[in-house]
């Protein structure tokens, strides 16, 4: 048996625990927040890998930011990790076998592998969060692209209406078809659609109504919320007709908080009735709220374990 120490680091909190070869969970999972500096970080680290360091054998990071293609290290970190994270070296934490992972592929490659697109050798996991995020499994292998950061697909332009994205460039998918893109709709939606005078937010300033806002306002039938709603749906089914297009996958998988509001069944219709591909399934993940930790674990099996 393989074991790996597979750390999940995201921007407010650090997740950890010991995996084996098939995805499961052998220790008790840990949880810490993300130090807001660049040397605690990498003491804190080192600390966890020196806990589990003699009774594993690769350990194992699913990260934001973009991956180098050798998995060693963070080439773009995101505004929301500490500075110089991009420079931290990530194979002198250990004396094991060190494997590094942008988290969305990993999520991806945990649906591919044990999660809800099992047995599909072409699906695409999209994580809808405060950004987008995608995975690409195609023909049984994950996506890297010729620096490791292929599948970027928060940042596909989808428009050119020149709204700023949190990257600072225009038009960004994420800034669409995220929760924050939610709260850009919301915003622009309530300065030019009659709704907003009559919605239950109007005694708020456009750009404090939240993501949350408009959730709770369609579950109070407020038809602003329902029109901003409609807005993000449309803008997030018109990317996902242009990676079914290109892809021509199995399933497209969607994870992430956002998910919970999607209706996958509308989602699936709307995109079939568009694309010029074979039918595609639309399904919610199915491989838990750890699927970066997993993935991460089994790709770093696949590339050190000689089982
Ligand atoms: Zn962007």
């Amino acid at each position: 048996m393989t074991k790996v120490l597979a750390i999940d680091v995201g921007g407010t909190k650090i997740v950890y625990s010991v995996i084996n070869e098939n995805g499961e969970f052998l220790k008790e999972i840990k949880r810490t927040s993300t130090p807001k500096n660049i040397e605690e970080l990498q003491n804190l680290f080192k600390k966890i890998i020196k806990e589990y360091e003699n009774e594993i054998d690769i350990v194992s990071f699913a990260t934001a930011g973009a991956v180098n293609i050798s998995n060693t290290s963070v080439e773009s970190s995101t505004p929301n990790m500490p500075e110089g994270y991009n420079k931290l070296n990530f194979s002198q934490l250990s004396n094991k076998q060190v494997y590094v992972e942008n988290d969305a592929n990993a999520a991806a490659w945990a649906e591919y592998k044990i999660g809800a697109a099992k047995g599909e050798q072409n699906t695409i996991t999209i994580t809808i969060g405060t950004g987008v995020g995608g995975g690409f499994i195609t023909d049984g292998r994950l996506l890297r692209g010729k620096s490791g950061r292929g599948g970027e697909v928060g940042s596909m332009k989808i428009n050119s209406k020149g709204r700023i994205c949190t990257c600072k460039r225009k038009d960004c998918y994420e800034s669409y078809a995220s929760g924050t893109g939610l709260k850009n709709t919301a915003y622009e939606t309530a300065l030019n659609d009659e709704t907003f005078k009559y919605s239950i937010f109007k005694n708020k300033t456009p750009n404090e109504i939240t993501t949350y806002d408009i959730i709770a306002g369609i579950k109070e039938n407020d038809e602003y919320s329902l029109k901003v709603f409609d807005i993000w749906k449309k803008d997030l089914i018109i990317g996902l007709i242009n990676i079914a297009n290109i892809f021509d996958p199995e399933s497209i998988i969607i994870s992430g908080g956002m998910g919970e509001f999607i209706d996958t069944e509308e989602i699936q219709n709307a995109i079939n009735k568009e694309i010029v591909v074979s039918d595609v399934k639309v399904k919610l993940a199915g491989a838990g709220n750890y699927s970066g930790m997993i993935g991460a674990a089994l790709l770093a099996c696949e590339k050190f374990s000689t089982y």
